[in-house]
């Protein structure tokens, strides 16, 4: 059988049994209960193996369907009463279901278990943060394909060196080419070596098009703390301030660099498409 054929079938089929429709990898587990079952079987012997249909067709997408176990071994078993014509109509019927289920966004699938992999994300958050205040923006395209873009091209690299940083005395200002590391990923430009006063930030890129720019709030927030502590009469005692203008400048200032290099490098599709394909 042919991957593309498997493909389509499984995606077709909704991850359903096209008889019973029942869903055929609970849990969103890696292991799957769902069989590939012929129709016309591939050997003149087999269920149904009686038919006009030549042996090169018999694994094509157009002679598969996609069954629990209990209704794979029951239209084998008793082929005489799951004829070809009747199988094939039951199988146009559940893709059409399928289709309109995906339609109406009715269609359930069963919540995955993924606590272990956000408890693991969030130590390796805290370790990296050094539990300073980070604000963080990231952007996805809607249309997500593995190496959609090449994260080391020069023009990316350009228009990371180009990135501004608010900086009015409190923060490291500006992005540096030099800080730039590929990884599994694609690559990042990190810059903590000043972390413990506050300075520093991280900008991901992934060769999805996914991009993520962490920008660390902290230096903006002692400066703002340590002067009005001073400052009489309005001492803030052990109150942290965020000052808003600035929460909001570096916020505006991460979207327009990751817009800016979205614009040099993804595909008009990429960035609004979930259909064509
Ligand atoms: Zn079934």
């Amino acid at each position: 059988m042919r991957i593309k054929d498997i493909k389509l079938l499984w995606g077709r089929s909704g991850n359903r049994c096209a008889i019973c429709k029942i869903e055929l990898s609970p849990d969103g587990s890696a292991e799957t209960i769902g069989e590939i079952a012929h129709i016309v079987s591939r050997t003149k012997e087999g269920p149904r193996g009686n038919d006009a249909l030549p042996f090169a067709k018999r694994n094509d997408y157009s002679n598969l369907m996609l069954l629990c176990p209990n209704h794979h071994s029951e239209i084998d078993k008793l082929a005489d009463s799951w004829p070809s014509s009747k199988l094939h109509q039951i199988k146009n019927d559940h893709e059409k279901w399928v289709s309109e289920q995906l339609e109406h966004g009715v269609l359930s699938f069963k919540p995955i278990d993924n606590s272990q992999y956000l408890e693991k994300m969030y130590d390796s958050w805290v370790s990296f943060s050094k539990s300073q205040i980070w604000v963080v923006a990231s952007i996805t395209p809607l249309r997500v394909d593995d190496d959609s873009i090449d994260p080391l091209d020069d023009s990316i690299i350009e228009a990371l060196n180009g990135i501004n940083l608010p900086g009015d005395g409190f923060w490291e200002p500006d992005i540096n080419k030099y800080d730039i590391m590929p990884d599994e990923n694609g690559m990042t430009n990190i810059r903590t070596k000043n972390l413990e006063e506050g300075d520093g930030h991280k900008i991901s890129i992934f060769r999805t098009g996914h991009f993520e720019f962490l920008f660390c709030l902290e230096g903006s927030i002692n400066s703002i703390t340590e002067f009005s502590k001073n400052k009489e009469p309005d001492r803030i005692g052990s109150y942290r301030i965020i000052r808003y203008t600035h929460l909001a400048l570096v916020i505006t200032k991460q979207l327009e660099a990751l817009k800016n290099i979205w614009t040099k490098c993804l595909q008009f599709k990429n960035m609004t498409s979930l259909l064509s394909g």
